[in-house]
């Protein structure tokens, strides 16, 4: 049985390649900081996996957690990836993104040295180049964070070329319903679940004419174990080939929203959405899209949800949790009232 371990694992993207891997027969070992308990999609495979105590700002907690994986394969898939964040703390963004790499590939290379390991680098590398990027695109980020990711690409060359299996995997935006919040996708689709509960507050975004190429995370943790069962590593661009903006996705979020039966409205985009210039970036990215022709001809990786598929999966999730949770605050109040009410039961019943 092979052994791989993973960190990032509560995240999006841990979570969906601890599932993958988990079906594949590999015993799953998951770095975590605190206590994974409260990660909602983690619950349902959380016992099958093994987690290990460790920071990837800290050699030492990272070495006794490699020891005791003691890894075929290792994805680092843990980082700080919001890109305004990177501008508040580009030290610690740098620290953890670049250096947890090279704190990473130490280990590997003085403990075990046949590790494969997987490094989530990001189409964030290329900043504002024309047309599609392929694995040949000079890089150029405009963003601590971008720049973070290059370090630590360039890092995962040099590691090869000392022989380890090193891979990178420059990932365009991929999302799910277990995106972050902060990502503006997660932020439209639970904004729209909010209005379909009936919260009128007007969703406050940024530029919405920034184009980015949105696949989904399921399809994308595939590639990257596509990636180390290669004969010689390198690394690929993984995206679908197709962009689109904010507006777009906004459109079409309100559309599946309107497709929902029990909601079956939704707002103008005018009176709903709100240029807020508190959103609006400066080094903005205005149009990635990727050329993944190298993975499909060598690791036979294409996508599998397409553009509205990953909309309405989003949209649907979320309209769905969000009445979960005010049945939950619901019964919440119903058992609460009880409670209040029950000293005087006894007494009419003595009575
Ligand atoms: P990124 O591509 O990794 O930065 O992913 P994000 O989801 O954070 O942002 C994608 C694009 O959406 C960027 O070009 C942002 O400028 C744009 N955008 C517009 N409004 C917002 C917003 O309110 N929040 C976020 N996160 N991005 C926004």
């Amino acid at each position: 049985m092979k052994r791989a371990l993973i960190t990032g694992i509560s995240g999006q993207d841990g979570s969906y390649l601890a599932e993958h891997l988990l079906d594949l027969g590999y015993e799953v070992w998951g770095l975590v900081r605190r206590s994974p308990d409260c990660i909602r999609w983690l619950a349902p495979v959380a016992h099958r996996i093994e987690f290990v105590y460790g920071d990837l700002r800290d050699a030492e907690s990272l070495a006794v957690a490699f020891q005791k994986a003691w890894p075929d394969e290792l994805y680092n898939l843990a980082g700080q990836v919001f890109v305004p964040t990177s501008w508040e703390h580009p030290a610690e963004t740098f620290d953890i993104n670049a250096g947890g790499l090279a704190r990473l590939l130490q280990i590997v290379e003085r403990q075990k040295p046949d590790t494969r390991v997987y490094q989530a680098s990001t189409s964030e590398m290329f900043g504002n180049t024309d047309g599609a990027r392929s694995e040949q695109t000079p890089f150029r980020p405009m963003s601590p964070y971008g720049v973070s990711k290059m370090a630590a690409h360039r890092l995962v060359e040099v590691y090869r070329n000392r022989g380890l299996f090193v891979a990178g995997g420059i990932l365009f935006n991929h999302e799910s319903p277990r995106r972050g919040p902060e990502m503006v996708t997660r932020k439209i689709t639970r904004a729209a679940a909010r209005w379909a509960l009936g919260d009128r507050t007007r969703l406050k975004l940024g530029n919405l004419s920034a184009r980015r190429d949105w696949g989904f995370a399921g399809d994308y943790v595939k590639a990257m174990h596509a990636m180390l069962q290669t004969e010689s590593p390198r690394d690929y661009v993984i995206g679908t080939g197709i962009s689109h903006s904010v507006e777009d996705f906004v459109r079409l979020v309100l559309e599946e929203l309107r497709a929902i039966p029990e909601v079956s409205d939704a707002p103008p985009i005018d009176d709903w959405v709100e240029i807020d210039p508190r959103f609006l970036r400066t080094g903005e990215i205005h149009d990635l899209r990727a050329d993944a022709t190298l993975a499909r001809t060598h690791l036979g990786w294409q996508p599998e949800v397409d553009f509205r598929q990953l909309v309405r999966m989003m949209v649907r999730a979320d309209v769905a949790a969000i009445r979960q949770t005010a049945g939950q605050s619901r019964h919440n109040e119903v058992v609460a009232a009880s409670f209040t009410r029950r000293p005087q039961a006894p007494a009419l019943q003595i009575a």
